[in-house]
């Protein structure tokens, strides 16, 4: 036992917290384009979509689902919902869910990739519904926002590469940050729902990989989740504007782990996110590192990040009570060698588990091969 390494405070690093993420999106300086009625693109669910609006406000009942999942890839598994909607009126914020998924006057919401170095993968953006193509941009470089600041990114262009879609009688939806070079409409193409509109980029004001998606009816913002907008002392969905299966797939979630990795050098979350450290082939290496990277930790959240060695044993396994919650969490524990590094199967899992009224249990594995 006492050739075990467990991990105390100390080398348990917070490299990234939580204020400073803030991506600004959205269009200034409309640009001249032909704003005409669509007729054929307009879908029927659409069309009473409208109508149900008008209505029903008051009750939020009655919202008929039309709007996909506009990324392709898996929800939970290889992209997530990292930021929803605010709102709070004032300087806080608050997601549908009255937890705390935004960032304040954030109107749209986030489809995010594990890391930066996903987006190579050119996962698709989608139309989220048949429509039109109202207006384009392509051409803005990715990453601006992390590799200079925000300020370096030009003023109007803060959404980065985007699609505006028009689905007919004022109901729009906008696709930001797209990767340079992706955008694969033409203005004024009518596309059908789920088709490739680009692919998800760090274009703009991103500071990670994600779509944004904005939903907006007559030029003013709708949460998809919360089209009626938030009353006093409610929380949680009521009525909907994706389809059940989109809904279904989309269900809330308070807390994300999005990747985890085993290292033979010290981590840190820039050279992770730029896809390293996942890798162990020095059999010299002083000591091994299991990482994880998670969104919207908490006080009180146990962690815990065990390595099993290729016998199955457990090489390390720590825990440790988070004193404090990060928009975007990065932390990593150490095993230092204790003897020769065999050959075989090396696998990290972490464990984060949150109790209260709603328990949430989130756990990722990763498994490397010491030739
Ligand atoms: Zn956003």
């Amino acid at each position: 036992m006492s050739r075990w390494i467990i991990i105390g405070a100390c080398v348990w690093m917070v490299v990234l917290g939580g204020a400073g993420l803030f991506m600004v999106t959205g269009w200034e300086g409309r640009s001249a384009v032909a704003s005409t009625a669509i007729t054929t693109a307009t879908p029927t669910n659409v069309a009473e979509s409208q109508s149900q609006v008008r209505q029903t406000q008051a009750t939020q009942q009655a919202y008929p689902g039309w709007l996909n999942i506009p990324v392709g890839c898996t929800i939970g598994r290889d992209c997530w919902v990292l930021q929803q909607f605010d709102h709070d009126p004032g300087p806080d914020f608050r997601d549908y869910a009255c937890g705390a998924r935004a960032y304040n006057a954030h109107k749209g919401v986030d489809f995010g990739l594990a890391t930066d170095n996903d987006m190579r993968r050119n996962v698709p953006v989608l139309a989220a519904a048949a429509g039109r193509v109202l207006r384009l941009r392509d051409g803005e470089t990715d990453g601006v926002a992390v590799a200079q600041g925000v300020g370096a990114v030009p003023k109007g262009r803060e959404c980065g590469n985007a699609v505006i879609l028009e689905h007919g009688g004022g109901w729009e939806t906008i696709y930001c940050h797209m990767r340079r070079g992706s955008v694969a409409v033409k203005q004024g193409q009518s596309v059908a729902a789920g088709q490739q509109l680009g692919a998800i980029g760090m274009s703009g004001k991103a500071e990670f990989a994600h779509l944004h998606l904005g939903v907006r009816y007559k030029n003013n913002p709708y949460d998809p989740f919360l089209p009626g907008g938030m009353k006093p002392g409610a929380c949680g969905s009521v009525g909907s504007l994706w389809t059940p299966a989109a809904a279904a797939a989309l269900r809330y979630s308070p807390l994300d782990m999005v990747a985890v990795g085993i290292s033979d050098t010290r981590p840190n979350v820039a050279g992770v996110n730029n896809g390293q450290f996942n890798s162990f082939t020095r059999r010299d290496a002083d000591a091994l590192f299991g990482w994880v990277l998670a969104w919207n930790t908490k006080a009180g959240d146990i962690l815990r990040v065990d390595i099993q060695d290729p016998s199955g044993k457990a090489l390390l396994s720590t825990t440790q009570k988070l004193d404090k919650g990060y928009r975007r969490h990065f932390r990593f524990a150490v095993k230092k060698k204790s003897g020769a590094w065999h050959s075989g199967n090396y696998t990290v899992t972490a464990t984060i588990q949150r109790s209260g009224r709603t328990p949430v249990t989130r756990q990722m594995s990763r498994t490397l091969k010491l030739r």
